[in-house]
């Protein structure tokens, strides 16, 4: 489909930046997914606003309102208005004259946006689960900036490829934070937690989302701590993200997680996500 670039609505092979961007050259950028049902991008209010956030975190501002991201994001998604999509937005800081690493002083930021199909879930995750491995978290101290500077993530998440895993957990200072690309839940002696949000994870728009659900579905929940031995020895771990809704881990380093299979509780939350998601779609 079309790319939108800095105004335009151009052909893949026609969307060009230049190799001067800050982007290409510092990793100088922010990001966003939003999973879009039925030609409806979801929560994309919350995307926005954590994209507006980590803008402010680089010292930028906001290219574009949320009106304006969303008639985009209209136009890239009305080809394809029956398949699920995931928009992916980016802004860098844009094309300076010299390689200097200081803000330049005028930038016109570069913004990009398109669609790709989301492929439906597998039918063996929610039978069977998959595994992760845990490793330690050797990203900056800002996670919480959703910056498209992502090459430790890319490391990692090879990493647990390799290992023959969907996922790698990432651990810091003795606590369990989040995946490298998803945020992380566990049931552990009945109690549902998640960490707290802070500089070192990124504010999951999915996670914010399944507590929610949790709520309304009247189980309780922690937002507190994992210590690894937590993670290790729970009875249920659960990774979420925009494009991964909530997967069950059922092996953790090669070692069953709980009864090896989905728990009750994943069981609980993900009907009722499957039930957001077609109200989301308007069916
Ligand atoms: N944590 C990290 C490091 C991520 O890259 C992502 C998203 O891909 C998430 C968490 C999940 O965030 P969201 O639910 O907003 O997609």
């Amino acid at each position: 489909g079309e790319i939108y670039l800095n105004g335009a609505y151009l052909a893949p092979d026609q969307a060009m930046v230049s190799v001067l961007d800050r982007g290409f050259l510092f990793g100088d950028g922010v990001y966003e997914v939003i999973p879009a049902y039925g030609g409806r991008p979801l929560r994309a209010r919350e995307h926005i606003e954590r994209l507006a956030n980590s803008l402010r975190g680089i010292g930028m501002q906001e290219p574009l309102s949320l009106a304006e991201w969303s008639a985009i994001f209209d136009r890239l998604l009305a080809p394809a208005p029956e398949t699920d999509q995931a928009l992916y937005l980016q802004v860098t800081r844009g094309v300076a004259p010299t390689r200097d690493h200081r803000y330049p002083a005028h930038a016109t930021p570069t913004v990009m946006a398109m669609a790709k199909p989301m492929q439906p879930r597998d039918r063996g995750i929610a039978e069977r689960g998959v595994s992760a491995v845990i490793r330690d978290d050797i990203r900056w101290h800002r996670c919480d900036i959703k910056t498209t500077a992502l090459v430790a993530a890319v490391m990692l998440r090879q990493a647990a490829a390799e290992a023959g895993a969907e996922e790698a957990i990432l651990v810091r200072d003795g606590l369990a934070l989040e995946g490298s690309t998803s945020n992380l839940f566990v049931v552990s002696g009945g109690q549902l937690s998640t960490p707290a949000k802070g500089p070192l994870l990124l504010p999951g728009i999915t996670r914010d989302l399944v507590l929610e659900l949790a709520a309304q579905a009247g189980i309780p929940y922690r937002e507190d701590a994992i210590p690894v031995e937590t993670l290790q020895s729970a009875d249920e771990v659960w990774i979420t993200s925009s494009t991964r809704e909530v997967m069950p881990v059922t092996r953790l380093d090669g070692e069953p997680v709980g009864s090896g299979r989905p728990g009750p509780v994943w069981q609980q939350i993900d009907a009722h996500y499957q039930r957001f998601k077609a109200d989301a779609r308007g069916a």
